[in-house]
């Protein structure tokens, strides 16, 4: 199961801090609480997709207003245009879950389904929250690349294959912008820097490093189909 269908989800309280968090977010001026989501996002995305992007959780104003991944905030509204020119997103605007934006050979989800206090969850939100991704990334038959955005998410999927052996020590696996590796099994990863607004504004993440670290999927996920 995939997204909004994914078991267990809807209603997911496994991590009282988080929970307590999103009774408790106050909404960005001109929003009332009831224009939020403030529940677990889950992932979308096209359901035969090559490639998965992994962000690490979802934004308080931006994912946990809308319900969808980096959808409202200045993460996506650098990231989907970007998709789009490279083919992987069918429009440039992503505003709200009903905008009708629909991906191409890509799926989109979080580390962590609900939005944490200063965008850090605590390890054991990591745990929790796993399986939610391993059954996503199950479901994706064709998947051969997944980006990790930022190195919350990156660690977090370099623990996750830890724990089904398929790694042994994480520091064989260093964190850079554009890193690939090949695990024992399962899909490529790929790093990449997040795209969030701190990071643009201070050119630590760029258009053209982007598009680049995008050119450079699609030529592992084309070699890995073969
Ligand atoms: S972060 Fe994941 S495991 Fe924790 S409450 Fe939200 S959906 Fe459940």
């Amino acid at each position: 199961m995939l997204g909004a269908d994914l078991p267990g989800l809807h209603g997911c309280r496994k991590c009282p801090r988080l929970v307590r968090y999103i009774e408790t977010l106050a909404p960005k001026r001109a929003y009332r609480r009831e224009d939020y989501w403030n529940a677990p996002v889950p992932g979308f995305g096209d359901p035969r997709a090559r490639v998965c992007l992994v962000g690490l959780a979802p934004g308080a104003h931006g994912a946990n207003r809308t319900g969808r991944p980096f959808t409202g905030d200045g993460a996506g509204d650098f990231m989907y245009p970007l998709l789009h020119r490279a083919g992987y997103a069918s429009q440039a605007e992503a505003n709200d879950a009903a905008d009708g934006l629909q991906l191409r050979d890509l799926y989109i989800s979080n580390a962590v389904k609900c939005v944490p206090p200063g965008n850090k969850p605590e390890l054991a939100e990591f745990e929790n929250c796993r399986p939610f991704l391993e059954a996503e990334l199950n479901h994706l038959c064709r998947l051969r690349v997944v980006i990790l955005l930022g190195q919350g998410a990156f660690t977090s999927y370099l623990r996750m294959l830890r724990a089904q052996g398929v790694i042994g020590r994480l520091a064989d696996y260093p964190f850079a912008h554009g890193a690939s590796y090949r695990p024992a099994r399962g899909p490529q990863l790929v790093a990449s820097y997040h795209t969030s607004r701190y990071n643009v504004q201070t050119g630590r993440m760029t258009e053209g490093m982007f598009l680049d670290l995008l050119s450079q999927v699609r030529r592992l996920a084309a070699a890995e189909s073969g």
